[in-house]
């Protein structure tokens, strides 16, 4: 089973493209985009996919978010949830990280397959466990940046900004700019 690294310009690209997505604004996906890169600062460390790569330590911003009332603190909270997921459940599909971390001190990995049988498309899959292995994650073993990985990355940004745009467009409509703010004021963006 390969332990891959997933390109920061992919995890970058994913986060903003489903945070444009969500709330149709630029500065919450570069906001994203941004946060998403968090949980590889386990590398300055010596160690790739430790205990930050936990999808239950990613969902702690959301929680706190719904229990708070201050509706400009939610937002920020909400953005960080999900770049923190994004990252976790990427690197869950390339490879083992501590996705249960600390209920499971194990590592996690999603196993996808599918392929054509008998003439129609299956898809099985599997989720793997092994004990947390320190030294398998010690080290870079995937090339940081590459061309496909960067032209993906690129595709992703411009669809997502069109998404924004398509969203200042509807902003402006009339009777738009009333449905927007009360969506601001809602989200407290
Ligand atoms: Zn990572």
């Amino acid at each position: 089973m390969s332990c891959g690294r997933m390109e920061p310009a992919l995890h970058f690209a994913i986060a903003f493209a489903l945070a444009a997505l969500m709330w149709r604004r630029l500065s919450s996906a570069l906001l994203a985009g941004a946060l998403t890169l968090l949980p590889d600062l386990d590398l300055l460390l010596g160690s790739h996919r430790s205990a930050s790569h936990s999808l239950l330590l990613a969902l702690l911003p959301l929680a706190i978010s719904l229990a708070i009332r201050r509706p400009s603190a939610k937002h920020p909270l909400q953005v960080l949830s999900l770049a923190l997921a994004v990252h976790v459940l990427l690197e869950f599909a390339t490879g083992f990280a501590p996705v249960l971390w600390p209920l499971s001190t194990e590592e996690y990995s999603l196993s996808l397959d599918f392929g054509f049988k008998g003439g129609s498309l299956a898809l099985a899959f599997d989720v793997l466990r092994r004990p947390y292995d320190c030294d398998a994650h010690g080290e870079l073993n995937a090339p940081v940046l590459t061309l496909e990985g960067l032209a993906v990355a690129l595709l992703l940004v411009v669809l997502a900004l069109q998404v924004i745009r398509a969203g200042r467009a509807v902003a402006r409509s009339p009777g738009g700019r009333e449905l927007w703010s009360a969506k601001r004021a809602r989200e407290g963006i």
